[in-house]
């Protein structure tokens, strides 16, 4: 089949049809410099609103005045000295991209690269010094910018894509997308600026590359900041979320979510090999009676930590109810599940608990530890059997570890409210 070629004066029309705006090149750097003006405006609004973070809102803000600063000096050419129409106008919008590199990776959490952006700026910024003393042709400033612009872009835009394997942030691939565009966008017109006709760097140019690449600027104004507000809002949601999968006081996770999560391992690939332990606190209630409830908390927060530190990341750690815990070890054999339990159980009774009067508080841990046994055993009578071996541990004397009974034996042993079972297997004697 013969390839239908495409009329060659479809291009040729499209560049009339754009070059056929009636857009003025003052209108569109004023229309820039007012829209950064109030993107700025939104980018502190958002910032007030969220006093206790930053996440880099108020660097978009400064990004945006210092833009709109620029471009309203751009305007005012031919109505004010070169030195501040030109050259500190294109120093402003250096710096907007400098600050907007500072934004986004306060917004990632990441160090911003200075050194490198000092250098790469001073250099832009240098660039413009010959052009501004009639040295040099004025598309030497225009280069020199525009290339600029295109790294801090690039060095933007790179920040974000660095973060996204695993994280499946859209609004940062929409961000990181639009920064490469502008990246793309700023080296074609520095290139242009340079190979192309003279004309078209002037400030009263209606050239379609001077009117193209400023409407494009007003678009990437608008659309990298709501980008950039897009990114904030996900990471907000993002941290909610967390939150509200996690139990205030101890950091782990709380019933619902550790649930969730334990049936979503359990049903994944290699997720059918697991162990549990279930902890209790002893003798709690007492612990609050005798050192206040305040200090109850703090017994709980430090146990929290306590438990965070010996799992590992991978495995789950969730608050069962008020004083009990639950693990569930990820691809873990009984005598691993044991060696936890253990240490959990020594390292409680080892330390102390210093209360904020100076004094200090005692307190021991009572775990049922079990693995699962075999396919047809569910999570639910996993953790079962090693809450009926935590029953056990209190019964047989406290601060004690103890293997939870297979579940041939536990059918026939019928669970007594009253002694703990004979067959309960003691691991961890009294500190
Ligand atoms: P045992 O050794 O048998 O487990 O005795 P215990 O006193 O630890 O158990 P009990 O179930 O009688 O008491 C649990 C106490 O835990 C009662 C409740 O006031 C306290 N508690 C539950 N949640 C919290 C909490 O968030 N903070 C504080 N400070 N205490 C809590
Ligand atoms: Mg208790
Ligand atoms: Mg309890």
């Amino acid at each position: 089949m013969n390839r239908v070629h495409p009329d060659p004066s479809i291009g040729e029309g499209l560049l009339n049809l754009f070059a056929g705006l009636t857009l003025d090149t003052p209108t569109l750097v004023f229309s820039i410099g007012a829209l950064a003006l109030f993107m700025s405006v939104f980018a502190f609004n958002t910032a007030f609103a969220l006093p206790a973070r930053d996440m880099g809102l108020r660097s978009w803000g400064r990004a945006m005045l210092a833009l709109c600063g620029g471009f309203m000096l751009f305007f005012l050419r031919g109505h004010a000295p070169l030195v501040l129409t030109f050259l500190l106008a294109n120093v402003l919008v250096l710096l907007s991209s400098v600050i907007c590199v500072d934004a986004h990776a306060r917004l990632l959490e990441q160090p911003t690269p200075w050194r490198r952006l000092a250098l790469v700026n001073a250099l832009g910024a240098l660039g413009t010094v010959p052009v501004y003393l009639g040295w040099l042709p004025r598309g030497v400033a225009i280069f020199a910018v525009s290339m600029t612009l295109g790294i801090n872009f690039a060095i933007s835009a790179h920040l974000i894509w660095r973060r996204q394997p695993g994280n499946g942030s859209r609004a940062g691939m929409l961000a990181a997308g639009i920064l490469a565009s502008m990246a793309g966008a700023s080296a074609l017109r520095g290139i242009y600026s340079i190979s192309g006709e003279r004309a078209s760097v002037l400030i009263s140019s209606q050239q379609l590359p001077q009117v193209g690449s400023l409407l494009l600027g007003a678009l990437f104004t608008v659309g990298s900041s709501l980008a950039f507000l897009a990114m904030i809002n996900e990471r907000q949601q993002r941290e909610l979320e967390a939150r509200s999968r996690r139990d205030g006081l101890t950091g782990l996770l709380n019933r619902t979510a550790f649930f969730e999560a334990a049936h979503a391992y359990v049903a994944e690939p290699g997720g059918e090999r697991f162990g549990v332990v279930m902890m209790d606190i002893d003798w709690f209630k007492k612990i609050n009676d005798r050192y206040g409830h305040a200090a109850g908390d703090t017994t709980l927060t430090q146990l929290g930590r306590l438990i965070t530190q010996h799992t590992r990341l991978s495995d789950l750690a969730g608050r069962y109810g008020g004083e009990e815990f639950c693990l569930l070890l990820k691809d873990c054999t009984l005598a691993e599940a044991q060696r936890v339990a253990q240490q959990l159980v020594s390292e409680a009774a080892r330390q102390s608990v210093r209360l904020p009067d100076g004094g200090a508080l005692h307190f021991t841990l009572s775990a049922g530890y079990a693995q699962r046994q075999g396919l047809q055993e569910s999570l639910e009578q996993t953790i079962n059997r090693a809450d009926q071996a935590l029953y056990e541990a209190k019964h047989a004397g406290r601060n004690r570890a103890v293997a939870a009974l297979p579940i041939a034996v536990q059918e026939s042993v019928p669970a007594s409210p009253q002694g703990g079972s004979p067959d309960a297997v003691v691991t961890s004697q009294p500190a």
